[in-house]
């Protein structure tokens, strides 16, 4: 993948391969308050070393493009389930899956809680310094029980018939269930009562039909996912003693970019 390093006018500039903000770079043993993504948490279950050399070595890594399609689907989703969430009605899917005793969640926090940039759900790990957070797509209540139901918006294409099951067991859905994980332990560690499913709402593309037209005809699908937070404490008392080591930990053998850079360093010498 190549990542041209840009200003903000998109004018070509030198990329250092260091991060400049400060405010993103751990010390090891620190004392201040210092806050850990989601998306940086899974890294390091990816790699504990690529994410210390990223949060504590401070290392620039190249980017990936964004996903604009995806991205445009979960606007669209934001809108309409924004409509039922002012009018405290279900969406049209829950009708479909019985779920009429479902709405979006009406919290004045809302949109930070939904904000991944800037705000996401977020909770102090235990009495360490470290503020875990992440921002969910959506948030619904039950209201017989007025628990919380997280969910997450998932855009697809694929000609594969869409069940519960073949949904959760596909090999790159590991970390989607994660993920759910993560903020299910922060919205619970906030003090909200959380229903048992998660909801992924999944728009499937229909790439079968004769002609584009300008139009892709989108399948939905409600999989609920049964979550399980109780792996994340101790993962996340490994990341601790991953940032708090002066000590480079083990690369993930699986990767090919740093197979990649192993063979260029010998070529190049
Ligand atoms: S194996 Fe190397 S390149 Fe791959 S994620 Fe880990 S440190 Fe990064």
């Amino acid at each position: 993948m190549l990542d041209l390093k840009r200003n903000s006018k998109y004018q070509l500039i030198e990329a250092t391969g260091k991060r400049s903000r400060k405010s993103s770079i751990y010390t090891p043993k620190q004392t201040e308050d210092f806050k850990i993504s989601r998306s940086k948490f899974a890294d390091f279950l990816i790699c504990p070393r690529c994410f210390y050399l990223d949060r504590v070595v401070g290392l620039d890594a190249p980017g990936t493009p964004g996903w604009a399609l995806n991205e445009a689907t979960d606007i669209l989703y934001k809108k309409e389930f924004d409509i039922c969430r002012k009018n405290q009605t279900p969406h049209r899917l829950f009708e479909q899956y019985g779920l009429n005793h479902f709405v979006p969640f009406q919290h004045p926090e809302i949109d930070k809680w939904r904000d991944s940039m800037h705000h996401g759900l977020s909770a102090r790990f235990g009495n360490t310094n470290i503020m875990l957070f992440g921002g969910v797509d959506d948030v619904w209540i039950n209201k017989e029980t007025n628990k919380l139901i997280v969910v997450d918006y998932k855009s697809q294409s694929s000609e594969r018939e869409i069940t519960t099951n073949n949904y959760l067991n596909g090999i790159f859905k590991q970390g989607y269930k994660m993920q759910m994980d993560f903020y299910v332990y922060l919205l619970r560690e906030m003090g909200f009562d959380v229903h048992p499913d998660a909801y992924f709402v999944v728009c499937n593309g229909d790439r079968t039909v004769a002609d584009f037209n300008g139009l892709m005809k989108f399948d939905e699908y409600l999989i609920p996912y049964e979550w399980n937070t109780e792996w994340i404490h101790n993962e996340v008392i490994n990341m601790i003693d991953c940032m708090n080591s002066n000590s480079l930990p083990e690369s993930n053998k699986s990767c090919k970019n740093c197979a990649y850079a192993a063979q260029r360093a010998i070529k190049e010498l």
